[in-house]
């Protein structure tokens, strides 16, 4: 229920949520957490933004993430209200992070240990276990050079103020790192084999990047992974929005679902209110502060003076089937991906063509391998993923184009050891860049906001205080430190932080 709008108190004061993805539910809890009074407006049914879920005939899929990392972020805010994230989740630490098939048949398991894997690597790939050492080694000194300064708030803020001084010897710290160098090249520098490098070049599409434009920061990812460790929620991933959901009434965070924010009001340059569009009424809203987890790309949408964002690149979006299966298949492991024969042309048709790939890497989790109640009995849930271009403006999915790409895919992995999967698909879902648009409203339906290629839009996105209006903070992928759930869970914090420092 929202509360009906009431005189405005600066002792209580109140602050609108636009969207409910992570980002959005981290700030609502920072600011409850600190005595503010919270209410998120979320357009859709459900709480969540990408991270989702679907149901339909014993089948139940997460239908975004399915990689949790970073575990940190998420368990300092549960702390924030004063709990253990673990006593809300049951965590699972999977022991194989992910199964690489290669097109000749051939697989190989990156263990969660990584002294295992390097074990694994050596017999696989001649001297690659010292490589994977030695870049893994890279990757913990660029996360440990990179987190306070890139994760932890907003370095443009930070730089204001800290001072010339300061900022010159962090800058100093990371110019070391040598960030003009492209994570390929860091890979081929460090790589002698052409199947590792391909495995370590796909970290760019972690970030919806081209591993030939995106920086070596992004090496990072390998420290992530297997330092700080990948995790599974048992029921889940949509748990940790269900996690979320019980702290925030703990909080008396006010929550209005089917509740689409239309307008931003303003006075002079303040924000004043907001306008809600629920069951055909529209109704208006008092603010004393907004966090806008709607992507920053199509908040001109709220705000008549603004303009729609032009010169900027978006990261890649996905092709989804979600597939629930008779039976199960002995090669997958929980996590698994399919590579293509030819990575260049990949690269090239998604990045250059804008087209999805003729040959995709084909992402396919397997959560039934570890979790029963993923599917009936004898039963799998499959999420089947595909990396493709965000929309080109005029280009949408049509259902034609749908069911040509759904074959690719299908044809695909028949052909890679899933044998006769669509004459055992049971219940079915298909995902494609429009309904993430539609859904989220996403810019152009891209799945982490803008892409990491390039300097200025890997590190200097947009920052979470809105330029030129007092009162309105950005939350979510798009915004500083980027995509990803804990790094939404981060730019949430900073953006409660600011606000609450402003008010
Ligand atoms: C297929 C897929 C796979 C992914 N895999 C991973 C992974 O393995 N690991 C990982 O960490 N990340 C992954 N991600 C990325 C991750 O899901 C996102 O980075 C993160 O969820 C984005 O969160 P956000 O807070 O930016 O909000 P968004 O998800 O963009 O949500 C915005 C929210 O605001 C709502 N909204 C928008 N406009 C309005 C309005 N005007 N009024 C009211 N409500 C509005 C939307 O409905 C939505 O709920 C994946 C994403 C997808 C789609």
């Amino acid at each position: 229920m929202i509360r009906p709008p009431s005189p405005r108190n600066k002792l209580t004061p109140r602050v609108a949520v636009i969207g409910g993805c992570v980002a959005g539910l981290s700030a609502a809890v920072n600011l409850a957490s600190r005595g503010v009074a919270v209410t998120i407006f979320e357009k859709n049914a459900a709480l969540g933004g990408k991270l989702n879920r679907w149901q339909k005939g014993g089948f139940t899929f997460d239908t975004g993430p399915h990689v949790l990392t970073m575990l940190f972020a998420i368990q300092e805010l549960f702390q924030t209200a004063g709990e253990r994230f673990e006593d809300h989740v049951d965590l699972i630490r999977l022991p194989t992070i992910c199964r690489y098939h290669f097109p000749d048949g051939d697989y190989f398991d990156a263990a969660a240990d990584p002294r295992q894997t390097g074990e694994q690597i050596g017999k696989i790939f001649p001297g690659g276990k010292d490589e994977f050492f030695a870049y893994l080694s890279h990757s913990q000194d660029v996360y440990e050079k990179t987190v306070d300064t890139f994760l932890r708030q907003d370095p443009s803020e930070a730089m204001k103020r800290a001072g010339a001084f300061s900022a010159l010897a962090s800058l100093k710290g990371f110019l070391d790192l040598n960030p003009f160098e492209s994570l390929d090249r860091r890979i081929q520098r460090t790589f002698t084999d052409e199947r590792l490098r391909q495995i370590f070049r796909l970290y760019a599409l972690y970030s919806g990047s081209h591993p030939k434009r995106c920086s070596s920061i992004f090496s990072v990812v390998a420290h992530v992974q297997w330092n700080i460790g990948t995790f599974y929620l048992k029921g889940g991933l949509y748990s940790l929005v269900e996690a979320i959901k019980e702290l925030m009434s703990k909080l008396n965070v006010q929550v209005a679902l089917n509740s689409e924010v239309t307008e931003i009001t303003t006075e002079g340059k303040n924000c004043r209110a907001i306008k809600v569009m629920s069951n055909g009424t529209e109704t208006e809203h008092l603010v004393d502060g907004l966090i806008c987890n709607q992507d920053v790309l199509t908040a001109h949408r709220l705000l008549p003076n603004l303009s729609p964002p032009t010169d900027v690149e978006p990261s890649t979006s996905a092709f989804l089937i979600l597939a629930g299966i008779r039976g199960s298949y002995p090669t997958l492991s929980h996590h698994n991906s399919f590579l293509t024969g030819d990575e260049w042309r990949e690269y090239a048709e998604i990045f250059d063509n804008h087209e999805p790939p003729t040959d995709p890497t084909i992402g396919v989790s397997n959560q039934s391998f570890s979790d029963s109640s993923r599917a009936p009995d004898g039963m799998t849930n499959l999420f089947i993923m595909a990396n493709v271009p965000a929309m080109a403006d005029q280009r949408t999915w049509t259902p034609e184009r749908t069911a040509d790409y759904r074959s690719v895919i299908l044809r695909k992995l028949e052909r890679m050891g899933l044998p006769d999967l669509e004459s055992r698909i049971i219940v079915e879902d298909m995902w494609t860049p429009n309904d993430f648009s539609i859904r989220y409203n996403s810019y152009r339906g891209s799945l982490y906001g803008l892409s990491s290629n390039g300097w200025k839009q890997a590190f200097l996105r947009p920052p979470q205080r809105a330029k030129g209006l007092r009162g309105l903070y950005y939350a979510g992928g798009t915004t500083h430190p980027g995509g990803g759930v804990p790094l939404c869970i981060l730019s949430g914090k900073i953006a409660a932080e600011q606000l609450i420092a402003d008010l």
